[in-house]
């Protein structure tokens, strides 16, 4: 019976397709029409979601090597309004701030992409940053990654794992989104414990239980850390590479030059109540 009635409704799709004259406004449909006229004209497919890191470089950039005078390596925090903590970026001051990159053409390197440039002499746009959240705060899934979605902007989150799915950091679901969506994800450490106190055998633990624990839940190949408070020590320099990290974020400020060793990159730090103009002098 219901073969019967799904052939019935096609039958009146083809006939609708063919009676109705192209120049003549179709009258009225009524529901069931509706239904079937539904069924015959689909919605153009969703695309297909894009698998992380597919981003195809702008064809119209001028690519060149890593710079010896460096790339701007943005640190930002938390995306929300507290004016008493300068960590903190309003919604509103991130948004000016991804709107002027992207006005001026600037293109998002994912972690892999920097690495890459960084490492292996790959080239990348001429105009490209890398922009980084520390510390994994809920905000970031929230208040940050719709903005960045909104310019095509991706950036790489720096996750403390002993925060995920508590309420000081995301879940795992909003991780793999993030992921999905072509971020990058690098470790912030298990504790975010000042790594320069610890002992050898407990840096390693901090190092490796965290890239561990991404690398599991996410499915990703971390290759990023980014020191808790910018402090480390010769132990975790020597720690590092026997982990498979190939990056290293500190706090220090300053374009990220490779002659600052691939470990030890500098940051531009990004203040709540920066003023435009003040971000633009950091791309001069
Ligand atoms: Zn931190």
């Amino acid at each position: 019976m219901k073969l019967i009635k799904r052939l019935a409704i096609c039958l009146i799709a083809v006939s609708l397709v063919f009676l109705i004259p192209f120049n003549r406004i179709p009258p009225l449909l009524t529901e069931a029409e509706a239904q079937v006229k539904h069924m015959v004209s689909p919605s153009p497919a969703a695309p297909s979601p894009s698998p992380a890191n597919s981003r195809k470089m702008p064809d119209n950039a001028k690519m060149v090597k890593y710079p010896e005078n460096g790339l701007p390596v943005l640190m930002y925090h938390s995306i929300s309004t507290n004016p008493k903590n300068n960590l903190c970026v309003s919604e509103e001051q991130f948004d000016a701030e991804m709107e002027w990159l992207y006005s001026q053409n600037y293109y998002t390197l994912s972690m892999d992409e920097f690495c890459e440039a960084l490492s292996d002499g790959a080239s990348i746009p001429e105009k490209s940053v890398l922009i980084t959240f520390d510390d994994g705060y809920p905000d970031n899934y929230k208040a940050a990654w719709p903005i960045l979605k909104k310019y095509d902007f991706v950036a790489t989150f720096f996750i403390i794992t002993g925060t995920v799915e508590t309420s000081s950091g995301m879940t795992w679901e909003q991780l793999k989104e993030l992921v999905q969506g072509g971020n990058s994800i690098g470790s912030h450490t298990v504790h975010h414990h000042d790594l320069s106190t610890l002992s050898e055998a407990q840096q390693e633990k901090e190092l490796g239980d965290s890239k561990k624990i991404l690398e599991d839940n996410l499915g990703i190949n971390v290759k990023a850390i980014c020191f808790p408070s910018g402090k480390y020590n010769e132990s975790t320099l020597r720690i590092l590479p026997t982990l498979g990290y190939k990056v290293g974020v500190t706090t220090k400020g300053g374009d990220a030059r490779r002659s600052d060793g691939q470990f030890t990159l500098c940051r531009i730090r990004i203040f709540g109540g920066m003023s435009l103009a003040g971000f633009k002098t950091k791309f001069q």
